[in-house]
């Protein structure tokens, strides 16, 4: 299927690894030339050199940290007025109620709630101006049922989610869909953090605790960060004008919601 994005330009935050990165080829693939974004710039620069090579379009890269407010102007400066913004950071620690203080959620918010927002804040007026934009949010199927060990993340989402769920609906007549895209278990870098996390706490092996963790997924396998990208990259495509404000689960039917 032809996206019809070729030659747009995308801002994809927080995409040297994982599900950024996945969403960031998956763009590529479709000719939409791309600013990629991480902390770590060797990381980026490997990742951003493969897909010039892979795919042929023009990719910019800042190495920043886009949960700061200095970060997110350098990165903002250099996407210029871009057509699409995927939405990335990476995620709170996981821990207990009893562990978290005020500093620890203030910095979850900070990355997960209000970085996103500031993100959408920059970029809306241009995209609404030109009457054509696509904001894809990364989130996580926590959203829907959350998970207690990560009440960081849950908190910051939950928030995002409601600022999403009014926004979306106040743009949408100027051609811009805002939607999320809620991540169940997926092979990254993050998920073999947590499965180490799950493998401390039960006394058990990495690969017990991933064989464990596949088992709760009705597809029995974790998702990759190709099929991610894919569905990202059709929610930023012409032919999902008509999507707005949701808030979209790729879990392998972890979360069993009949509505
Ligand atoms: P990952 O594999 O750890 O990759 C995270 C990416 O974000 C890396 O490129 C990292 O590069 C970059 N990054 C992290 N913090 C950043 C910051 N402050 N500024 C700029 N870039 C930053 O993580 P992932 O699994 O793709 O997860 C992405 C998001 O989805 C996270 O918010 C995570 O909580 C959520 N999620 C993931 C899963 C899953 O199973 N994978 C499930 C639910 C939700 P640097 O470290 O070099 O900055």
């Amino acid at each position: 299927m032809d996206l019809g994005i070729g030659g747009k330009r995308a801002l994809v935050t927080a995409s040297s690894k994982g599900l950024g990165l996945g969403c960031a080829r998956a763009l590529a693939a479709a000719g939409v030339d791309l600013v990629m974004n991480a902390r770590g710039a060797e990381a980026l620069a490997a990742a951003a050199s493969s897909i010039r090579d892979e795919f042929g379009v023009a990719v910019t890269e800042v190495p920043a940290d886009i949960t700061t407010e200095e970060g997110r102007s350098r990165v903002l400066d250099a996407a210029g007025e871009p057509d699409i913004l995927v939405t990335n950071a990476g995620g709170p620690p996981p821990g207990t109620w009893a562990d978290w203080d005020r500093d620890d959620f203030i910095a979850a918010l900070d990355a997960n709630m209000l970085t996103p927002i500031a993100l959408m804040k920059a970029c809306l007026p241009m995209m609404m101006e030109r009457g054509w934009g696509r904001v894809v949010n990364i989130t996580s199927q926590s959203v829907k049922s959350p998970i207690p060990a990560l009440g960081l993340s849950n908190s910051a989402r939950a928030g995002l989610t409601g600022y999403v769920a009014g926004t979306a609906r106040q743009v949408a007549g100027s051609g811009v869909t805002i939607n999320n895209l809620l991540p169940g278990i997926h092979d990254t870098d993050r998920a073999s953090a947590l499965d180490t996390g799950v493998s401390k706490q039960k006394g058990i092996t990495r690969d017990e605790a991933r064989s464990e963790r596949e088992a709760s997924i009705p597809a029995g396998r974790y998702g990759t960060p190709a099929e991610f990208g894919a569905a990202c990259a059709f929610l930023c495509s012409q032919h999902a004008g008509f999507i707005v404000g949701q808030n979209i689960l790729l879990d392998g039917g972890a979360v069993n919601l009949s509505m």
